[in-house]
């Protein structure tokens, strides 16, 4: 088996088990009475809350970039339920089915779809160069666009339809030499929603159903929470969580959903919270207060691998007497991906002599890194800044090694220090100007998800905890 053999099946292994967790069914401990089967009450209920998940949904104003854009009412019910007609293009003719409406499948190109319905290549041209500037929309079809044809009974096209963006439907009316272009315009809305509902019996499951994407869901359990939540242990069927997001509406159709803007999740009882916010041009997702979520460094830079030699003397393997073990080693297979322990630059990546195949990482404020043995070096060149997680190499052997492994060294100040004991430096908070647009930006976000809690759990008599911890930002905002 090859190095990227063994990696795409440890990654394939990894995100099955990450998701047979994610889509085990919960069981309430913090619950009364719950038996592990749902009685119809709870059903209602939880129905309920699905429908009022979705009707409270509420715009958030003054929040996310799209903030000048949006009115500043705050609407509730705001989700057209009653969808308006799409204003389908006219129907020419006499009769009403001559339209064809095709959705382009994966892989399809434009030509195959021409072909498909019997229409020659010349017609297709015609359409290209009618295009224009939206032929690359067209040569670049993507899976699940649509469009359409309008074929009389005679079999030739008569009118050609398109998406150029979200906004604008083009059609091309073919009469004789001459196409003819016509733009509708469909007016899109972002609005910026509150999505609160309850774990139930899959957290997956019900966040799925309230609209979440399953990137969203990956944000809060994989990033958001998951240094304060342990979601195969610690979560119940009546933990909830709140996420603001931002979606791309069009004629009462849901186009797309954003990132995760800012997310709350309460569990037993305890709230946690979570803000994207941009330092220095990069997406990060901070607490209430302002700290990074993220950890500066990650403990181990591959997961689930064993400890073989720990920080301190020992008996060197390789050169049989006894010396000073500056790292510690972690036995893997050959090919395992190693992770970037923290935000970094690279200082060097290359052979360094009994290192054999070496990263060094430099993390700033005196911290650096090094990473020795690699079977090879993963993508990176010296001078780059990486991210915490980034895969620098891979697990290996090079240099002077017994067997694969990693060997891991961490410096502060240029001194060796052991990576399993020593403190980690917190990451750095935000201060200054950034910490007050933060807080202006989270306490609008905070107080709109208390006011959608409020809605949906208050008749259930679960006052909401976010409603003390809420007033806080309000007061430190100047
Ligand atoms: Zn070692």
């Amino acid at each position: 088996m090859t190095a990227s053999d063994s990696s795409t099946d440890r990654r394939q292994r990894l995100k099955a088990k990450r998701e047979a967790a994610l889509h085990r069914p919960v069981l309430a401990r913090h619950s009364e009475g719950f038996t592990g089967r749902w009685s119809r009450r709870q059903w209602a209920h939880a129905s309920l809350f699905a429908t009022l998940g979705l009707l409270v949904a509420a715009i958030v104003p003054g929040f996310g970039p799209t903030s000048n854009v949006q009115p500043l009412h705050a609407q509730r019910a705001s989700l057209a339920l009653s969808l308006p007609p799409l204003p389908l293009a006219r129907l020419r003719g006499h009769s009403g089915d001559s339209w064809q409406i095709v959705r382009v499948e994966r892989g399809q190109t434009l030509g195959a779809v021409f072909e498909d319905l019997d229409l020659p290549a010349s017609t297709m041209h015609r359409i290209l160069d009618a295009a224009g500037g939206d032929k690359a929309v067209l040569t670049r079809l993507k899976p699940g666009t649509e469009l359409a044809f309008d074929l009389p009974a005679n079999g030739e096209l008569r009118t050609f339809r398109y998406d150029r963006d979200d906004s604008h439907r083009v059609e091309l009316a073919l009469s004789g030499d001459k196409v003819t272009e016509n733009v509708i315009v469909r007016p899109t809305e972002m609005r910026t929603v509150v999505i609160s509902g309850k774990v139930g019996k899959s957290l997956f499951r019900s966040a799925r159903k309230l609209g979440l994407t399953g990137s969203n869901i990956n944000t809060l359990t994989d990033e958001i929470f998951k240094y304060d939540i342990d979601f195969n242990e610690d979560v119940g069927a009546n933990d909830r969580f709140s996420v603001v997001v931002e979606q791309t509406w069009r004629e009462g159709e849901l186009l797309r959903t954003g990132p995760v803007l800012a997310a709350t999740f309460t569990t037993g009882g305890k709230l946690h919270t979570g803000f994207r916010f941009e330092r220095d041009g990069k997406s990060e997702y901070f607490t209430g207060d302002g700290r990074p979520l993220k950890k500066s460094f990650i403990r181990m830079p591959i997961p689930y691998a064993r400890l073989t030699s720990n920080f301190g003397t020992r008996h060197h393997p390789v050169l049989g007497r006894t010396r000073m073990h500056k790292g510690v080693d972690y036995a893997a297979r050959t090919g395992t991906p190693i992770m970037a322990a923290g935000d970094a630059r690279v200082k060097s990546a290359g052979w360094m002599g009994g290192y054999g195949n070496a990263v060094v990482l430099d993390h700033g404020r005196g911290y650096s890194t090094l990473y020795g043995h690699m079977s090879r070096i993963g993508k990176i060149r010296p001078g780059q800044r990486i991210a915490q997680g980034t895969v620098i190499g891979y697990v290996g052997s090079t240099g002077m090694s017994t067997g694969p492994h990693l060997h891991y060294e961490f410096r502060v100040n240029g001194v060796h220090r052991n990576p399993l004991s020593i403190t980690m430096p917190p990451p750095e908070p935000l201060s200054g100007a950034a910490l007050a647009q933060f807080r202006a930006q989270t306490s609008v976000a905070l107080a709109r998800i208390q006011k959608v809690e409020n809605i949906i759990y208050a008749d259930a008599g679960e006052a909401s905890p976010a409603v003390a911890q809420a007033k806080k930002p309000a007061k430190t905002k100047a």
